[in-house]
């Protein structure tokens, strides 16, 4: 089971970027200009840390899932 679980709420996204660029290791454009993590469940949570806090909106959460 992995230990973090990323939840983002794509309704409230306005497509900034901001995550993309701190984090584009997991985050990246859709074709409906809001941003997506390419994984949503991860070992390591890595630089999507900071992606959760760059968000204006904030719109992603992190849950520990174990
Ligand atoms: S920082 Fe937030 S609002 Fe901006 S693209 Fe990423 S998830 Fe969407």
């Amino acid at each position: 089971m992995s230990k973090y679980k990323i939840e983002h709420d794509i309704d409230a996204c306005i497509g900034c970027g901001a995550c993309i660029s701190m984090c584009p290791d997991n985050w990246e454009m859709s074709n409906e200009g809001k941003a997506i993590p390419k994984k949503a469940e991860l070992d390591e949570i890595g630089c999507n840390e900071e992606a959760k806090d760059s968000c204006p909106v904030d719109c992603i959460k992190i849950e520990e899932t174990s």
